[in-house]
């Protein structure tokens, strides 16, 4: 449906669109294709549409999805939409139209959209809350693709520090991974908006990284945190969970009571619920083996001696490769005490007392990328502790695997595939993207690659 043909369906009708309702029609057929591509349609694909409108999108939606079901609040326009799908098509059985407020509609009763697909040209004035009633059910579609205002994209993708980061950020991001947006420009609307749009893809996170009852904690902490916006999140959490209680989790995951919510991550603010909506957990300080130069034990002491007094312990580095030879590297989170926010190996971490490094491999690979194996992967080389690897005794492993994996959202920001010449480029151009360790392990890794 092209400009025109929008123009005179609304003239033939005495149509005068409504503001309120963010009617601004998308008529530029590259930006409705780039949106159904974005949205990776299958003939078996269940999509909810908000907003059709005249129905520029929903004729696509109709031509690649298996069934989709088009909610609209103007019943102007429901009337086009019926006569146009049935003097169009013969009667669509794909599409099934409902006049309803699509907002109420999803708040009236839970449901399950988890094998459904959102695809809309949201009206702006709606779009925020229904991202959020979306992005926050427990059960919420695989992939929402839409357009809104670049202002509201921009919050949606937003990190820790950055001016847009507060509460639409994580409600969002908590269940959904947001890709990159692209700007769609004013005048393939008509009438033409007077701010800018986007267009965006939220990718569901699997499986959910929080049940429904530590995401109802979250959502509390991630309001109550940013209530006042310059306000130390510690006191103005001290209204909702007893002072001790809190004191204890902020101390575990490293967060200074002075810290502000604008500056805690994803991976914080999830620990934070996870921790608070349990039982307390029981504080148990990591012990270590301490050893000689020549790796044999020589006594125990917890992590924190271990590392003030510079002592010699135990580590483990583990690079996964997949069958087309990438290697998977973990940009660690930002609540991790050393090297945070840096890229590191697949897994790694330090041997407990009395562990093996075989076993502490295995472990390592488990709890921070859920790649369950049942032996050992390979042994690559080991590096004597030294100053350079912080005084560890070094185990290198590699094995092979495909992913996707669970990545511990407390443990690592993001993951990702990287060929290896990609991945010495990247060093040699900007090694301060790297944890120290990796950067030693991988020109040996490259030479044994060779
Ligand atoms: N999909 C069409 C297009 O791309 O041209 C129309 C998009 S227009 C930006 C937004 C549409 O959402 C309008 O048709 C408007 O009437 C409808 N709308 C506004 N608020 C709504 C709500 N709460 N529930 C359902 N539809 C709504």
């Amino acid at each position: 449906m092209n400009l025109n043909e929008m123009k005179q369906v609304l003239g033939t009708r005495a149509i005068q669109l409504t503001k309120s309702l963010g009617q601004n029609f998308l008529h530029d057929a590259n930006q409705l294709q780039r949106i159904v591509a974005v949205a990776e349609l299958k003939p078996t694909d269940k999509v909810l549409e908000i907003g059709p409108g005249l129905g520029p999108l929903t004729e696509l939606l109709v031509a690649q999805a298996g069934e989709v079901l088009a909610i609209e609040k103007d019943a102007r326009l429901v009337e086009v939409l019926r006569q146009r799908f049935r003097t169009e098509t013969g009667g669509t059985p794909a599409l099934r139209l409902l006049h309803d407020d699509a907002l109420d509609y999803l708040k009236r009763e839970p449901r399950d959209l988890s094998d459904w697909k959102m695809v809309a040209n949201l009206p702006f004035s709606v779009a925020s809350p229904i991202l959020v009633e979306l992005a926050q059910a427990s059960r919420g579609p695989r992939r929402i693709v839409g357009t809104l205002q670049v202002e509201v994209a921009k919050r949606l993708g937003a990190e820790p520090g950055a001016p847009d980061y507060g509460v639409l950020s994580l409600l969002v991001q908590l269940n959904y991974e947001p890709q990159p947006w692209f700007k769609i420009p004013a005048s393939c609307f008509f009438p033409e908006p007077d701010i800018d749009a986007a267009g965006i893809c939220l990718v569901r996170r699997e499986p959910p990284p929080l049940t429904d009852e530590e995401r109802k904690a979250y959502v509390r902490i991630v309001k109550r945190g940013f209530s006042q916006r310059r306000k130390m999140m510690f006191k103005l959490l001290k209204g909702d969970w007893p002072e001790q209680r809190l004191a204890q989790e902020f101390e575990r995951l490293q967060l200074s009571r002075q810290v502000r919510a604008e500056k805690v991550s994803l991976g914080q603010f999830t620990c934070l619920a996870r921790n608070l909506q349990g039982p307390p957990p029981i504080m148990s300080a990591e012990i270590f083996d301490v050893v000689n130069e020549r790796d044999e034990v020589i006594g125990q002491q917890p992590r924190s001696e271990v590392h003030r007094l510079g002592l010699m312990h135990r580590a483990v580095h583990v690079l996964v490769f997949n069958a087309a030879g990438q290697v998977f590297l973990q940009k660690r989170s930002m609540s991790k005490d050393r090297q945070a926010g840096l890229w590191d190996s697949s897994a790694s971490g330090h041997v407990d007392a009395g562990e093996d490094y075989d076993a502490c491999a295995v472990r390592e690979l488990g709890e921070e990328i859920g790649l369950q194996l049942s032996a050992a992967p390979k042994r690559l080389f080991k590096f004597a502790a030294c100053a350079e690897t912080d005084q560890e005794h070094v185990w290198v492993y590699r094995c092979e695997a495909e992913g996707p994996f669970r990545l511990h959202p407390e443990e690592i920001e993001r993951g990702g595939w990287f060929a290896p010449g990609e991945v010495t480029r990247w060093m040699a151009e900007r090694p301060e993207d790297f944890a120290d360790a990796l950067l030693l392990i991988w020109k040996k890794v490259i030479r044994e690659l060779r």
